[in-house]
C-alpha cells in the first residue's frame, strides 16, 4: 500500500528526514511514536503533499503509484487521507458544504448525520464553518468524521489524540476501529500509549532523528511509556 524508501527531506534547507524507510501493507495499523521534533509531522505533511517540505532524495510509492509526483488532490483521490495535528479553521465554507462537495468529488455516498451521531458531533455543527470556533476535541472528532465518510485506503492521523479527554479518545478510537478493514491501512502518529489501548497497532515504530530507529509490536509502546525514548 505505502512504500517509503530512504526518504530524505528538508525544510528551509535544514535536513529533517534522513533516509527514512517504512512499508505499510493493506490491513495493517502502524503507530509512529518518537520525541518532539523528530520529524513525525514532517513525514505526515510530505505524504500529504505540503509544499513547504522539500524531498531531497528517496522514493514514496502509494498503491503502486509514485506519490511524490502526485498533487495533493490526486493523492486524496487515490485514497490517501490526512488528519493534521492542527486542523485548520476555514471561514466561509460550512461543514455541510465541504462534506457534500468532497463526497461528490469522490463519487461516494455517505450517511453524514449517522456518522455524526456515532462520533457524538451535534448536528448543528453541519451549518457552522469548518472548525471555526470548534474546541480542540471537536476539531479532532470532525477530522475523524471526514475520515469515516471518505473511507480512505490509507489514513494518516497526526496526533489526533493530543488534547483529547478520555471520552473523546474512545470516540476517536471507535471511528478508527469501525473503518479498519482488510482493504485499508492506518498510520497513527501519537505521543501516548493510551490511544493504543483502544486501537491495537500491528507495528509500533520509534521515529528519532529523522529515521525509524526501532520497530516492535504493541508492547513497544508500553515500554516507551514506562522508560521514555532514551
Ligand atoms: P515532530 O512532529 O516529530 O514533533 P516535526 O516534524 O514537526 O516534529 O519537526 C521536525 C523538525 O523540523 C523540528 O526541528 C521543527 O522545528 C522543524 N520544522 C518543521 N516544520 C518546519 C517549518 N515549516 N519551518 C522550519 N522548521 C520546521
Ligand atoms: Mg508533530
Amino acid at each position: 500500500m505505502l512504500e517509503i524508501k530512504h526518504l530524505c527531506a528538508s525544510v528551509d534547507g535544514k535536513p529533517i528526514l534522513k533516509r527514512l524507510t517504512l512499508s505499510v501493507e493493506k490491513g495493517q495499523i502502524h503507530a509512529i511514536m518518537g520525541p518532539n521534533g523528530a520529524g513525525k509531522s514532517t513525514l505526515a505533511k510530505i505524504l500529504a503533499g505540503h509544499p513547504a517540505y522539500e524531498v531531497t532524495s528517496g522514493e514514496v510509492w502509494f498503491k503502486g503509484q509514485d506519490l511524490l509526483e502526485m498533487s495533493p488532490e490526486e493523492r486524496a483521490h487515490a485514497g490517501l487521507f490526512m488528519s493534521f495535528q492542527y486542523p485548520l479553521e476555514i471561514a466561509g465554507v460550512t461543514n455541510r458544504q465541504f462534506l457534500e462537495a468532497a463526497l461528490k468529488a469522490q463519487k461516494k455516498e455517505g450517511e453524514i448525520e449517522k456518522k455524526m451521531a456515532a462520533l457524538q458531533i451535534p448536528l448543528e455543527f453541519l451549518d457552522r464553518n469548518i472548525n471555526e470556533g470548534f474546541s480542540g476535541g471537536e476539531k479532532k472528532r470532525n477530522e475523524i468524521l471526514q475520515m469515516a465518510l471518505f473511507n480512505p485506503d490509507l489514513a494518516i492521523l497526526d496526533e489526533t489524540d493530543s488534547g483529547l479527554d478520555i471520552d473523546a479518545i474512545r470516540i476517536v478510537a471507535k471511528g478508527v476501529n469501525e473503518m479498519r478493514g482488510k482493504e485499508n491501512a492506518l498510520l497513527i502518529i501519537t505521543h501516548y500509549q493510551r490511544l493504543l489501548d483502544y486501537i491495537r497497532p500491528d507495528f509500533v515504530h520509534v521515529l528519532a532523528d529523522g529515521k525509524i530507529a526501532r520497530t516492535g509490536g504493541p508492547e513497544l509502546a508500553l515500554e516507551l511509556e514506562a522508560k521514555g525514548y532514551a
